[in-house]
């Protein structure tokens, strides 16, 4: 690994990323409709598409009507929903682009219909409060409903990880106002990625799974889990000893007490290395953790070397795996006080990503 990079660069193992497809394919028993949103969760949605593709996937998910866009000129002919509520404005292009928009409340459904209508799916709230119709409102667009029939409907579950009844409670609530309108939509979809490790095969017909694709489990409890698709990793460009009283970074938070050795690593926040791991994050030199000394800053992080082997050029780990050890995006997401989604959506551009391989 010895001067192979010369500033942060995030790998992405899309061999690893098409396993985990396939295993919640296995396990959920029913199409996957893949989460690409957001770039694929930050990690690249052509090379996600590369890599799922394969499995036959029913269509992708995305958040935005300009990923939707993204996602045809890449090619994909298959269909791809947007979650998230759309304003009027954009339904010419959501129809030009032939994107699936998700809608609930019927001044929605309306101005669908009347910007020409196409495949639509009815979004139903169950307990987010964040998109789609309320689930006890449902038989009030009975009528809008058969004027213009959904190709599905859909729930989200707001504590798939958690083994409450909640879940169960949700989909009761989904069951009953499906069971409201005129006729069963044909596609009937609810789980996300905890939700399918929970719940084993699917009662519906699609399965949405994001995070667990990209290499984030449910818990060490969960029934499946992922292989680790990220490994963000950051070269050493100097090395300097430290004798006591000396201080390190932004405001000089760290000052040693006795002699050390402090390396600095070319990455910072801007390249979406959390400032929250200040004093509180380690990084992988080999296959020893060193711990983040002082404040990460813009451009570059510090970390204490004193009694860890390294030299300038070697590449430092800080997710995923550097030989036999893993430092889980979960693990670093705790430190950094985050979850994992924002953690590896939050990896930015100035990030080079590279990606290893996927059967194709
Ligand atoms: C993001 C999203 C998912 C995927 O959730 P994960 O927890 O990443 O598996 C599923 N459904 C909807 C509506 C989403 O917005």
């Amino acid at each position: 690994m010895k001067h192979s990079l010369a500033r942060a660069r995030v790998e992405i193992d899309l061999g690893a990323l098409q396993r985990n497809g396939a295993s919640l394919a296995r396990r959920a028993g029913v199409p996957l409709l893949p989460m690409i949103k957001a770039d694929a969760y930050g990690l690249g949605a052509a090379a996600a598409l590369r890599a799922l593709d394969v499995l036959e996937p029913w269509g992708y998910g995305v958040a935005t009507v300009a990923e939707g866009e993204e996602l045809r000129h890449l090619g994909v002919t298959r269909p791809v929903v947007v979650f998230t509520p759309l304003l009027d404005q954009e339904l010419t292009r959501v129809r030009s682009a032939r994107l699936t928009p998700t809608l609930g409340f019927p001044a929605e459904i309306e101005a669908w219909r009347s910007a020409g209508g196409g495949a639509w799916h009815l979004s139903i709230d169950t307990g987010m409060s964040r998109a789609g119709i309320p689930w006890r409102q449902v038989s009030e667009i009975r009528h809008l409903t058969e004027l213009l029939p959904p190709e599905g409907a859909f729930t989200h579950f707001h504590s798939a990880e958690l083994d409450d009844g909640t879940l169960e409670a949700q989909e009761r609530l989904f069951r009953e106002a499906v069971a409201s309108l005129p006729s069963r939509p044909r596609l009937l979809h609810a789980a996300n990625s905890a939700a399918i490790a929970r719940q084993g095969r699917s009662d519906w017909d699609l399965v949405r799974p994001g995070i667990f694709l990209y290499g984030v489990g449910s818990g060490s409890s969960a029934a499946i889990q992922p292989e680790p698709v990220v490994n963000l990793r950051a070269p050493i460009v100097e090395i300097r000893d430290l004798q006591a009283g000396d201080t390190v970074s932004y405001d000089a938070t760290l000052r040693v007490e006795r002699a050390a050795r402090i390396a600095t690593l070319a990455i910072g926040y801007a390249d979406g290395y959390p400032r929250s791991l200040s004093e509180r994050g380690s990084v992988l030199v080999g296959g020893t953790l060193a711990p983040i000394a002082g404040t990460v800053t813009m451009d570059m992080t510090m970390i204490d070397v004193t009694t860890v082997r390294c030299e300038v050029g070697d590449v430092a780990t800080l997710i995923g795996r550097a030989g036999d050890t893993v430092l889980t995006v979960e693990r670093v997401a705790d430190d950094a006080g985050m979850s994992p989604y924002e953690l590896i959506t939050g990896l930015r551009s100035r990030v080079e990503r590279t990606y290893t391989g996927a059967r194709s």
